[in-house]
């Protein structure tokens, strides 16, 4: 075979035959096929789409470009999640102890941040000393133990995916239907569990911007996962602003421990609800949504989702104190207030240039070998919909007494829009209606 031909065919917008799709995996991973080659073949596809049976051989083709991992020696049914990515998103770092608290079995394996939206493992280090490199079997033992476990993924985990993430960042060819469902389902596949539960993201700060698009991907995934014999469920939710109020490290880390206090943001938590509530039905924990969320809401109130955080941070060898005493995780020294220049309501967050702020302050990599500084970031003290009045405090950035503080501030200024009496013409101010943090759920 020759990748040429087979750029050739996507380019006229044929479909790749299974042979073709691995054979072309292979060779991109053993390093006959070069980046070049790849990346003309990347743009055919983001030109051409590819149907459902490609997409479906590309995500098995990456599955299997290295190890997969054997959760069968671990009782009952295995459980993950994922998200398709957003700003401010702390999600896994409550919901994991959380629903294992709850007796579901969770081995997570997550990633680093790159760009603007920031990685669970990072999030994770904010733990003093909290080892996120373990070895398969204290991977397994520890699930064994405490019921989760959430580790980085092991070097040899879909290398096919490694090597083509990198070079569709490099080559603006992420966003794509095939691309981004195959990315992650071969991650999901690989990892090993018997239930996956999606969280799509959709809005401005996602790569799906509609909820149309939102919803292709998330019924693309889930017909991969379940033809791969795994029970699948989606949560669309909303990224048209940053989840919660935080974005950075350690303040993400904060804000997840004060959802495990039952002291979070109501969308930080709602969103825990949506994707837990389907986790504990998959595993068959629970009869109905109903129950689930009862059964949530219990093991908050009684401290257990919060115990087990501890015990999982105390497992991965992080300090469990931090998990008590939140307040002790160091900040960087410089407080800079965003305030309001008019009375009004706010209208818009931009999701992105409030990531690209937190990056800016120091937070979050540009390249994969970039070091990233937990002790920044934003708090957004506003959601869409606010009223505000003119001096009020919107966001509060926290840095380094440098010039990135300041090019990071008009970002944010730049970013957050409200709309003014002037605005509208001397009429009232127009009522803006935020949109529900789960938008729907698909299965
Ligand atoms: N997350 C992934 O893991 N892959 C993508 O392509 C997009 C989001």
């Amino acid at each position: 075979m020759r990748i040429t031909d087979l750029i050739e065919k996507k380019k006229h917008g044929l479909p790749l035959a299974e042979e073709e799709i691995g054979w072309m995996i292979s060779s991109y991973v053993d390093g006959s096929i070069t980046d070049y080659q790849m990346s003309a073949m990347l743009m055919a596809i983001w030109f051409s789409g590819m149907n459902e049976t490609e997409t479906l051989c590309l995500t098995q083709a990456m599955e299997h470009s290295g190890d997969t991992v054997d959760l069968s020696s671990l009782p009952g049914i295995k459980s993950d999640k994922h998200s398709s990515g957003g700003v401010g998103d702390k999600t896994s770092i409550a919901l994991i102890p959380w629903v294992a608290s709850c007796g579901a079995v969770v081995a997570k394996m997550s990633g680093r941040g790159l760009g603007f939206t920031g990685g669970t493992l990072d999030k994770l280090e904010s733990f003093t000393g909290f080892r996120t490199a373990l070895s398969n079997e204290e991977f397994l033992t520890q699930v064994k133990n405490i019921g989760c476990a959430i580790a980085a993924q092991s070097e040899n985990l879909t290398p096919a995916d490694k090597k083509l993430y990198a070079l569709r960042d490099a080559t603006a060819t992420v966003d794509n239907l095939s691309l981004i469902s195959s990315s992650i389902m071969s991650k999901k596949l690989a990892s090993g569990a018997d239930a996956i539960v999606l969280d799509v993201t959709c809005g401005r700060g996602a790569f799906m911007r509609t909820l149309d698009d939102a919803r292709a991907l998330a019924k693309t995934m889930i017909r991969i996962g379940k033809r791969a014999g795994r029970r699948m469920c989606a949560v669309i939710s909303n990224m048209d602003e940053p989840l919660g109020h935080a974005v950075g490290n350690i303040l993400e880390v904060q804000e997840a421990i004060a959802v495990l206090r039952g002291e979070g943001p109501a969308d930080v938590e709602e969103i825990c609800y949506a994707l837990g509530s389907r986790m504990l039905m998959l595993s068959d924990l629970a009869g109905s949504e109903d129950e689930a969320r009862d059964m949530m809401r219990r093991h908050l109130a009684d401290g257990s989702a919060l115990r087990k955080l501890a015990q999982l941070v105390e497992a991965q060898g992080g300090d469990p104190q931090l998990v008590w005493h939140p307040e002790r995780m160091p900040l960087a020294e410089r407080r800079e207030e965003i305030t309001a220049e008019t009375d009004g309501i706010i209208s818009a967050i931009q999701c992105d240039e409030i990531g690209n702020a937190s990056m800016i302050l120091g937070g979050g990599r540009l390249r994969k070998e970039d070091d990233i500084d937990l002790s920044v970031g934003v708090i957004l003290e506003k959601k869409i919909g606010s009223k505000v009045v003119k001096g009020e405090r919107v966001a509060t950035l926290i840095g380094h007494n440098d010039e990135r503080m300041d090019t990071a501030v008009s970002r944010v200024r730049e970013a957050v829009l409200i709309v003014s009496a002037d605005d509208a013409h001397g009429q009232d101010v127009p009522l803006v209606k935020p949109r529900p943090v789960v938008l729907e759920v698909l299965e």
